[in-house]
């Protein structure tokens, strides 16, 4: 059995906010501080992580591969990282899958450290929406998406207590571990960070063995894709989820780093329903973006 792991940050354990060093907290927040912050983030992701490979490899898994997804991709500390898995790291490309290695060949995929979409209230560090086929849809509910596309039944999710939510709605047999529990978008009731270890090593595990009962997460096509461009909606239609989404629309959103220069834009329309869509849901603009 071949597993794919896919893997974000903000779902994880004991996080509430980015707390970016340029930020100023009431009581100061110095550089040093965020840089052990951000290594005990690091730390924890790793070990949410290595608890699902954990879980992946009792379940049967021959192959587990982690795709470290979050931000600049140097997120998970392969020194600290299950010695039974690979990991992929490094700096996404415009013009390349956003999930490197993903294809038919795979036979189960799980995501670790989710969190709901943009817009969505009493969610932990919403962010990111897109609208497919008419549905709104999330970070996460797009890779399932993605991974059904290709025949591969996303099992498994791990973040917030929002994220959890959401996915079920779309997979409601998926399995799942809540990590924390927002109270607002920056503030949440969290599990201790050994807790939410323990739980998904147990819960990745079950939710493996049961992948012949979880169905893989289709739509019909055409695809339609209306996403976000800078506060317009903008939409692509075609007949390959994958191509249109892990390759074409993530060209056009947020991956702004790596040596390729962006793509021509050459869809130049405002869709409505996006943006209807983001008044009805509005409560999180202050996170767009990130
Ligand atoms: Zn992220």
């Amino acid at each position: 059995m071949r597993t794919y792991i896919m893997a974000d940050l903000e779902g994880i354990a004991g996080m509430a906010s980015w707390d970016r060093p340029e930020m100023s907290p009431n009581d100061g927040f110095l550089r040093e501080e965020f840089l052990e912050l951000r290594r005990r983030r690091y730390l924890q992701l790793t070990r949410e992580v290595n608890a699902a490979v954990e879980g992946c490899l009792a379940a049967g898994a021959g192959e587990v591969v982690v795709w470290d997804s979050h931000g600049r991709g140097f997120n998970i500390l392969p020194e600290e990282l299950n010695p039974e898995c690979t990991l992929i790291t490094g700096e996404y490309q415009r013009g390349r899958s956003f999930y490197p290695l993903l294809d038919e060949g795979w036979d189960v995929a799980l995501y670790i450290g989710g969190h709901a979409r943009a817009g969505t209230l009493g969610a932990s560090l919403p962010h990111t929406i897109m609208i497919l086929n008419g549905r709104p849809m999330g970070e996460v509910g797009m890779f399932a998406a993605v991974c059904g596309y290709l025949g591969i039944p996303m099992v498994y999710i791990s973040g917030d207590e929002a994220v959890v939510r959401e996915v079920r709605e779309l997979i409601p047999q998926v399995g799942f571990t809540v990590t924390k529990w927002a109270l607002h978008a920056t503030l949440v009731r969290t599990l201790p960070c050994r807790k939410a270890v323990e739980l998904i090593r147990r819960d990745s595990e079950e939710a493996v063995r049961r992948r012949d009962k979880i169905p893989p997460l289709k739509f019909q096509g055409p695809y339609e894709v209306v996403y976000d461009a800078g506060g317009r909606g903008e939409r692509m239609v075609g007949d390959d989820l994958f191509k249109l989404y892990a390759m074409d629309v993530l060209n056009r959103v947020g991956y702004r780093y790596g040596p390729t220069p962006p793509l021509e834009r050459d869809v130049r329309f405002k869709d409505e329903r996006y943006i209807e869509h983001l008044k009805r849901t509005a409560g999180s603009e202050h996170l767009e973006g990130i």
